[in-house]
């Protein structure tokens, strides 16, 4: 029997390594439930077409200048995109709706971020479906920016940080999801047209699954007319095709091999997030003194304005002797799925967040920026499967943290309860269970969109 649907499916991501990936990693399951994927794609990190044969792609020239190209402002950088691609992305879009060779397409997939799409989609009357590759808790924190505007909560004063968000619990005014930028009301500019945006869609789908966010589900589905598609866990939905905008070292995974069970910290803070020089040196003393093996990933800009390993205290890799293996970029998800892996210290990316509990590998959070700060604040004081940071990075206490998550009783406790969360993150990929069942309702609901 013929499984394909007939239907075409153009997908458009935001360029950056954590949204690239979960929409990809969508385009296969979708591709897998019958839909013929066409990918548009900026010329900026552009993904290899080579490596995902059977998706097509076309690259947009959005002609950022090298001084655009750059994510060390990202509110600056979201919002030009929002301007930059319109012109090429519509007329992509347009050509490819005219070509009537092909099977005719069905609707718009697009990231959350880049809601000028949503215009374009309509001024072409095709449906426009958002993808979040978010969570959807800090999804709500995100939709009552104009409230916790109107309360006085924006700019956050650091005095107050510690102080409750009485509408949002758990969270304090430090897990509030906002980002070091030159012009914070773009920063509210953004958040609000990615929310009003999602609003006004044929529905979102979201990289994450009931048992886990279920109460935040429940509140948009309230607040938002339109369905919502929790399948996720993406990555376990299908088998890896790699996205990867980097080369990932695999060196690591001999080192892993000798190392004992559950004893490595696997260390990494995602694509983008940057700290300062004496941040960094806190995380290698803090490492070197905790006296656990370590694999630490330390990606080119990791370090705000050195170049990779430069600022290590002289002698580092001596004293270490051994324990520690640095890489610039790994292949995280054989790093997590590893035995030897006990813990994760990160940043609390989303994509890094799931992996994480995917394995059932317990937290050390570090959340940097927007919405790490709520995915942290969900790990430690909500799911309770990490221990966070809390007073900023110190060699002391990121020794003791590290302690208590890899040898102390509450360790064993965090551990067992992620454990129990993995096991319902692959549970809800089987038939009559939630991500299941919600990726039927996705397939259904886009062969009833009308085009
Ligand atoms: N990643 C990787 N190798 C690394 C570090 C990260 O492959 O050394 C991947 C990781 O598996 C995840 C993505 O990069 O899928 C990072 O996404 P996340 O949402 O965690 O953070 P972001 O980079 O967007 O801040």
């Amino acid at each position: 029997m013929d499984q394909r649907k007939g239907r075409r499916l153009v997908l458009f991501p935001l360029p950056l390594q954590g949204h690239i990936s979960p929409m990809l990693q969508l385009a296969n399951i979708l591709h897998s439930q019958g839909f013929t994927i066409t990918i548009i794609h900026t010329s900026f990190n552009s993904p290899n077409p080579s490596s995902h044969p059977h998706l097509t792609f076309h690259f947009i020239q959005e002609n950022l200048s090298a001084s655009e190209a750059s994510t060390d402002d990202l509110v600056a950088f979201v919002s030009l995109l929002n301007t930059k691609c319109l012109v090429p992305f519509r007329d992509c879009l347009a050509k490819l709706l005219a070509d009537v060779e092909e099977e005719p397409i069905a609707c718009l997939i697009s990231d959350a971020l880049l809601p000028f799409t949503q215009a374009v989609a309509d001024s072409l009357k095709l449906p426009r479906i958002v993808l979040r590759t978010g969570g959807a808790s800090s999804f709500v924190v995100f939709a009552a920016f104009p409230l916790l505007k109107e309360r006085g909560y924006f700019p956050i004063q650091d005095s107050k940080g510690q102080e409750p968000v009485v509408e949002l619990p758990p969270l304090k005014i430090k897990d509030l999801p906002v980002i070091n930028t030159r012009d914070p009301e773009t920063l509210y500019e953004i958040v609000n047209g990615m929310v009003d945006g999602a609003k006004v869609s044929s529905g979102i789908i979201w990289n994450t699954f009931e048992d886990l966010e279920e109460s935040a589900l429940a509140t948009l589905r309230q607040q938002f007319s339109i369905p919502i598609f929790p399948i996720g866990p993406f990555h376990i939905c299908i088998p890896a095709s790699p996205s990867s905008l980097l080369t990932q070292d695999q060196s690591c995974i001999a080192w892993l091999d000798k190392q004992s069970p559950k004893s490595v910290i696997y260390v990494s803070f995602g694509s983008i997030a940057a700290v300062s020089e004496a941040e960094f040196l806190e995380i290698a003393w803090g490492l070197a003194n905790c006296k656990l093996p370590f694999l630490w990933v330390v990606r080119p800009g990791l370090t705000r304005g050195s170049d990779c390993l430069e600022p290590l205290p002289s002698g580092f890799m001596e004293m270490v002797d051994g324990r520690g293996h640095l890489v610039k970029w790994a292949p995280q998800q054989e790093v997590l799925a590893h035995p030897a892996v006990g813990a994760f210290w990160t940043h609390n990316g989303w994509n890094s967040t799931l992996e994480s509990i995917c394995e059932g590998i317990p937290m050390i959070c570090m959340p940097c920026f927007t919405d790490q700060k709520v995915n942290a604040r969900y790990v430690s004081d909500v799911w309770k499967v990490g221990l966070q940071l809390e007073n900023g990075l110190k060699r002391e206490e990121i020794e003791k943290t590290i302690r208590r998550v890899m040898v102390e009783k509450q360790g064993e406790e965090i551990r067992s309860r992620i454990f129990r969360l993995k096991e319902k993150a692959n549970h809800c990929l089987k038939q009559g269970r939630s991500s299941f069942e919600s990726t039927n309702s996705l397939v259904t609901h886009i062969l009833s969109l009308e085009t």
